[in-house]
């Protein structure tokens, strides 16, 4: 088992990268500790968790507000001992994001406040925890539009992605040396409801999917297995880094016929 004995938190745990991250980690070894604001899919995740065996919790937390994310944290610590792994993936894409010119503020704010803020309260909070544990693994969730910019615009969402990917920089860089790697998950284009409420006509799909080598969206499973190894010490040498895992769409200029 790659997570024995560990204790993992995960934010948006109900669904998506969340819930398939929470199962699978379950499944190596580790007690997990789901976070989100949606309470039923929150305990269908940890009744999927108890019913194969594993050992989770369901904390409802908004990621945006500090005494939230200081809660989560506690109840990782008051009730399996320790947190060693800390996975800040919950996120939104709002339906109204779009360009400058359209995005409105409160749009704006709201992307920032979940997508950044509640990072940034994460580590916060989830920081001395780790400490505490003697060391362990943080997972942030940016997306490969921090590293590429796209004619279908959704300016907040990319914004918030890219401070996302600046700030794990600059955390692994401070943690270091105290036994807490810090990674960027950036995932490409994937068959969950964020996505699909976005690219919600077959036009609009096959805009995203002509610029995918695989010509297929990623699904959530596959960035969970890509979150084991950045939570386990198979990368013990891995942190800051910016992990793609998106099909090849950062990597291609044009894509099979
Ligand atoms: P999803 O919508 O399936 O799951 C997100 C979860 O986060 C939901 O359960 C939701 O309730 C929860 N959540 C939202 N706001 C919250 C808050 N304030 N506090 C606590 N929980 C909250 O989405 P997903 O596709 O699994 O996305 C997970 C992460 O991956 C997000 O950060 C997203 O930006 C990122 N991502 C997704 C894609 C994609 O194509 N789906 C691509 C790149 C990056």
């Amino acid at each position: 088992m790659r997570l024995k004995d560990k204790v993992a938190l995960i934010t948006g745990a109900a669904s998506g990268i969340g819930r398939e991250a929470a199962k699978l980690f379950s499944k190596e070894g580790a007690s997990i500790v789901v976070v989100d604001l949606s309470d039923a899919a929150g305990a269908e995740t940890v009744a999927e968790i108890e019913a194969a065996g594993g050992k989770a919790v369901y904390v409802h937390a908004d990621v945006s507000k500090a005494a939230d994310a200081e809660n989560m944290v506690r109840v990782a610590e008051e009730t399996f001992g320790a947190l060693h792994i800390l996975f800040n993936n919950a996120g939104i894409s709002h339906i109204n994001d779009d360009d400058a010119i359209s995005t409105e503020e409160d749009v704006w704010d709201l992307t920032f406040a979940i997508n950044v803020r509640g990072v940034f309260l994460g580590c916060k909070y989830g920081i001395p925890a780790l400490r505490r544990a003697g060391g362990g693994s943080i997972i942030n969730t940016a997306s490969f539009v921090a590293v590429l910019g796209a004619a279908t615009p959704q300016l907040a969402y990319t914004s918030s992605k890219g401070a996302v990917l600046s700030m794990t920089r600059e955390l692994a860089a401070i943690h270091a040396r105290e036994n807490i790697r810090v990674n960027a998950l950036c995932p490409g284009p994937l068959r969950t409801e964020l996505l699909m409420k976005y690219l919600n006509t077959e036009e609009r799909r096959q805009r995203r999917l002509v610029h995918i080598p695989m010509g297929r969206f990623g699904e959530a499973k596959e960035i969970a297995q890509s979150a084991l190894f950045l939570a386990s010490d198979e990368s013990s040498f891995t942190t800051g880094a910016t992990f793609l895992v998106d099909g090849g769409i950062t990597s291609a200029y044009t894509t099979p016929l």
